[in-house]
């Protein structure tokens, strides 16, 4: 969905600008600059301050115009330094970085900055399904091209990695079932080594199940509990004569 997301920049006058933003956006996963009626040249400047993105300084699309740039997008959403410009839709930066990566995994979606020392005109402004308003110091609201242009791209970057890392990083949990097995099996032993007295357990079985849960082990986890467990019992020669059914039974 990230290659889907494409950068314009409308008439930016400074080489260092282009470069800062390129870096801006390689730093968040984004790769596709595209750049509209540029009022200056990429320079050694933008280069230097692109640092490690040289590569989508190079590869930026350049555009005469807004329409030709927009052409393949299915989203349009216009950053504007104004709270309100025109009486158009608004998101915040939250909502639209999740709008950007849903659609993104549709279609083309453009994220429109304007010039540094005019904006975005309303014409381009009324080309946008949506406004997006960084909603800064009401007293000093503009911020640099480049740094508008970090801000956004990582609420996209944040979107996309709710989206998408989350069901990948879930570890495999056992099943209370299993996790039932586990604290016969610990109860067994410790009463096998003696450490709970039958007649006198205390509160050492809930003291454990709280310290357990706290912990949530995973299931190698848990596996190589049961593991310690038989160990212990065959160490204490109780392994298969004292074991509680259910301890048994369980075991995997
Ligand atoms: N002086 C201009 C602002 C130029 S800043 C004006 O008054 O409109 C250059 C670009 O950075 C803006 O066109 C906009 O795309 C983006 N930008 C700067 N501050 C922003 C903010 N608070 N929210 C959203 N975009 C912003």
């Amino acid at each position: 969905m990230l290659e889907n997301v494409r950068i314009i920049l409308i008439g930016t006058s400074h080489p260092g600008n282009v470069g800062s933003a390129a870096r801006a956006m390689k730093t968040m996963g984004l790769t596709k600059l595209v750049l509209v009626a540029p009022e200056c040249e990429i320079d050694g400047k933008s280069i230097a301050l692109s640092a490690g993105a040289s590569d989508v300084l190079k590869n930026h699309q350049l555009c005469s115009t807004l329409d030709e740039a927009l052409a393949d997008c299915g989203l349009v959403i216009g950053a504007s330094a104004r709270p309100r410009t025109l009486d158009w839709p608004m998101l915040d930066p939250r909502e639209m970085g999740l709008k950007a990566v849903v659609e993104g995994s549709k279609h083309p979606v453009a994220l429109v900055f304007g010039r540094e020392n005019s904006g975005l005109t309303n014409d381009e402004l009324q080309k946008c399904h949506f406004h997006v308003f960084i909603p800064a110091n009401p007293d000093y609201s503009s911020l640099n091209l480049a740094m508008a242009v970090q801000t956004l791209s990582y609420e996209i970057r944040m979107a996309f990695l709710a989206a998408t890392a989350y069901p990948e990083q879930l570890e495999e949990y056992p099943l209370a079932q299993e996790i039932e097995g586990l604290f016969n099996h610990l109860e067994q032993t410790l009463t096998d080594t003696n450490f709970i007295v039958p007649a006198h357990p205390g509160l050492v079985m809930n003291k454990l199940r709280r310290f357990f849960n706290r912990a949530r082990p995973e299931v190698k986890e848990l596996r190589m509990w049961r593991g310690i467990l038989s160990s212990v019992q065959k160490a204490v020669g109780s392994a298969g004569k004292n074991v509680n059914k259910s301890a048994d039974s369980d075991k995997q």
